[in-house]
């Protein structure tokens, strides 16, 4: 038995939605808002506004980088 550390729910290992290593330590968590926010807090996922932005563009042109000129 793990328990979220988010949220302090006890996660049964084998039945975890998400987890997460750090080290040889791993976290286990009920849902993957749970996970993101723990990731965010440890700062093991950043924030890529840069990486959004880009995948937006693709989406808009079903895929092809846009062209500049
Ligand atoms: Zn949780």
């Amino acid at each position: 038995m793990a328990k979220d550390p988010v949220c302090g729910m006890e996660v049964t290992e084998k039945d975890a939605q998400r987890m997460t290593h750090i080290g040889h330590e791993t976290y286990y968590f009920c849902s993957k808002a749970c996970q993101e926010q723990f990731e965010l807090k440890e700062g093991i996922r950043k924030e890529e506004p840069g990486k959004k932005w880009w995948q937006r563009i693709l989406k808009e042109t079903k895929g092809e980088p846009p062209k500049c000129h």
